[in-house]
């Protein structure tokens, strides 16, 4: 198994299963900082590697609440009316 070092975080990166080690361009995120890096892959070693975009993540789905749960509001309203 081919290990690289991440270019920030100098974690080993871990590639997924689909990655054939042999003959891979693409793109691949860090899992330890979420770095976004490009990496070519020949025979097991890395041809062109760079940096993509640093310290990009996935974000897990957030919820929006930028409407009130019907709880909070009335105690603010409350609080403002005193
Ligand atoms: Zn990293």
């Amino acid at each position: 198994m081919v290990e690289i070092p991440c270019l920030v975080c100098e974690k080993p990166l871990k590639f997924p299963s689909y990655i054939n080690p042999d003959n891979y361009d693409g793109q691949l995120v860090c899992n330890e900082c979420g770095s976004l890096l490009h990496i070519k892959l020949v025979a097991s070693e890395p041809r062109k590697y760079r940096l993509v975009k640093k310290g990009f993540k996935i974000q897990p789905i957030q919820i929006i609440t930028a409407v009130p749960r019907p709880n909070d509001s009335e105690e603010t309203k409350n609080e403002n009316a005193t």
